[in-house]
């Protein structure tokens, strides 16, 4: 199907022409921004948002912070930028971040391009002209030699798949939708549905407010603990000194943070000298959510190696926990460690000993309804002054495959994915000329630190728009061959871990009639930056360059 371009809007105005339309503020929509326009190109940034930071604008939620480090949880590109700014604490806040992100904007000017409180609602390839038409739901239509899509992987949020949440009659607020003044639950009923890393994060700080909490729990997960604290004097300093190091490390590494590699299996150990290393991973101040996973090479792989690990953290928890029916069902059973997201937590488990929260466990009694008053489950009505939904999202796809976006042909990206994300490297789509991913499923991405993956896919991104401009190009297009075998890679990946195992938002399993897919590369950030190296290096191989 070929579209031809109007040369007004549907609003009267006229159709405006760019180099690249960018989606989304956040810091790959940032970076990316920047980078072209360095390069000279005329960008349009769109964002749904009236602020930019994605991820970091939405979710406010009590106690929202990363759970990857500071001081590596920030952009590299510019050593002027990571040696001014200065981290309070080792897991940074969602207020900090966020003023990190507007520094980021205002540092770079970047606002000047970015179109706030917009909607795109459509991208379609014009076979005709070999552009893109973008239209918003300002009215606005753009034609675009490149589109990309920096729409993040954990942006569309989810509800519960229950009836009656218009029929409670009390404020009822979504983790990644939290109102901007915050909210006061001093002296209320709250009740919270979920327990994934949102919930974890925010059920330590409400119990601390309100006069009762229930959690309602369907999966319990596993936590390790944050160790947060405020940087000792002297520790930014020596960080800073020696950031390239860390920060090619990084590069490098598996998952976006550095880590020595483990020597050997679980199994190979003693369980006493294992015994130790958990305890290392679980007590250290400076853990990461990685330690614990990565102290042997089979914990992903071999089901009674982690089993070790999983028995570890569940022992931890029967030990935190007072109740011991309470603990047991906090206790995950039924996947193995690390194959749903590992949380950090502060005080998470410790909560469960207070008088005033509650936990109702969905696998025993599950939840039937949201009634005028609060929840029904198939035991009993739960009263509420207010309800939390910490219910997730639509991941890695659903930021995409929401959106109306057509390649060559009219063929449609939704359709296309129909029995799961297809893709070459996560980058570009066959059949969808000219148009970019950035953390798109089928890389790193979600397994990894977020901003080393940001960071690498905007640099290859933007090399390879160069390459098309300098070589006066009119298109770059993955081959279905080049996407059809990183499918199989994928998942061929994919299935030789223990992941497949487990209901997870890695495997769309959380949206009901998502494909069951691994969405992920697990490959790890450092053979996949060589990877995608090697591909630019031989001239895009996988691509199709015309012009
Ligand atoms: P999530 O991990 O998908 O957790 C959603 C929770 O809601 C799960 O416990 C899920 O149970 C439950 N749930 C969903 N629908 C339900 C229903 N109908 N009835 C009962 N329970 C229901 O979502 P999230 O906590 O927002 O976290 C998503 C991801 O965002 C994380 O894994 C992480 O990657 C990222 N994140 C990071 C941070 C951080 O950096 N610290 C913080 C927050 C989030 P089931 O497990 O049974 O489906």
């Amino acid at each position: 199907m070929t579209q031809t371009l109007p040369e007004t809007s549907p609003t009267g105005a006229a159709v405006r022409t760019v180099d690249a339309v960018v989606i989304g503020a956040g810091f790959s929509g940032m970076y990316m921004l920047h980078r072209l326009r360095q390069q000279g190109l005329t960008v349009q940034v769109f964002e749904l948002a009236d602020g930019v930071g994605g991820t970091w604008h939405w979710n406010r939620y009590p106690g929202a912070r990363c759970d990857v480090r500071s001081m590596e949880y920030s952009y590299s590109f510019d050593p002027d930028l990571e040696q001014e700014w200065q981290w309070s604490e080792k897991y940074p806040t969602q207020p900090e971040i966020l003023r990190y992100a507007n520094h980021v904007a205002d540092r770079y000017d970047l606002r000047r391009d970015i179109q706030f409180e917009t909607r795109v609602e459509s991208t379609v390839w014009d076979d005709e002209a070999e552009r893109w038409t973008v239209r918003t739901d300002r009215g606005e239509v753009l034609s675009a030699k490149f589109v990309v899509h920096a729409s993040g992987c954990l942006s569309i949020y989810k509800t519960p798949e229950i009836p009656g949440l218009e029929s409670f009659s009390g404020p009822w607020y979504h983790t990644a939708r939290w109102p901007r003044e915050g909210v006061d639950f001093s002296g209320q009923r709250v009740g919270i549905i979920g327990t994934g890393s949102s919930a974890i994060q925010s059920i330590p700080v409400i119990a601390a407010q309100a006069a009762d909490l229930t959690v309602f729990q369907r999966t319990p997960n596993f936590a390790v603990p944050a160790h947060n604290h405020e940087f000792p004097p002297g520790y930014q300093e020596e960080m800073k000194a020696h950031y390239p190091e860390f920060r090619q490390d990084a590069r490098t590494s598996m998952l976006g943070i550095p880590h020595p590699p483990a020597e050997k299996g679980a199994l190979e150990d003693d369980p006493e000298a294992r015994r130790r290393r958990y305890e290392k991973a679980w007590h250290d101040k400076d853990n990461t959510l990685v330690d614990l996973m990565a102290a042997y090479t089979d914990m992903l792989t071999d089901k009674e190696a982690n089993d070790t690990a999983a028995e570890f953290v569940r022992e931890r928890i029967r030990e935190i926990v007072k109740d011991p029916e309470t603990a047991e069902a906090l206790c995950p059973k039924d996947y193995p460690i690390g194959t749903k997201r590992i949380c950090v937590h502060t005080d998470y488990y410790e909560t469960y000993n207070r008088d005033n929260v509650h936990l109702v466990d969905l696998r025993k009694t599950p939840l039937v309804e949201i009634t005028r008053d609060g929840v029904r489950t198939t035991e009993q009505e739960f009263r509420f002054d207010a309800l939390v939904l910490a219910t997730g999202f639509d991941a890695q796809t659903g930021a995409l495959t929401s959106m109306d976006i057509r390649g060559r042909a009219g063929l449609q990206l939704k359709e296309h994915w129909d029995e799961g994300p297809r893709s070459y490297l996560g980058i570009a789509v066959a059949n969808f000329p000219n148009m970019f991913i950035i953390t798109g499923p089928q890389s790193p991405s979600v397994l990894s630190n977020m901003m080393v993956s940001i960071e690498q896919h905007v640099e290859w991104v933007s090399d390879a728009i160069q390459y098309v401009q300098e070589h006066d190009l009119r298109t770059i297009e993955a081959t279905p061959e080049a996407e059809e075998s990183w499918v199989e890679h994928n998942a061929e990946v994919g299935n030789s871990t223990l992941f497949p195992t487990a209901n997870s938002w890695y495997m769309g399993s959380n949206v009901e009639g998502k494909p069951r897919v691994f969405m992920p590369y697990i490959g790890g950030v450092g053979p996949y930056r060589e990877r995608c190296d090697e591909v630019a290096a031989k001239d895009y191989e996988g691509f199709v360059l015309a012009g």
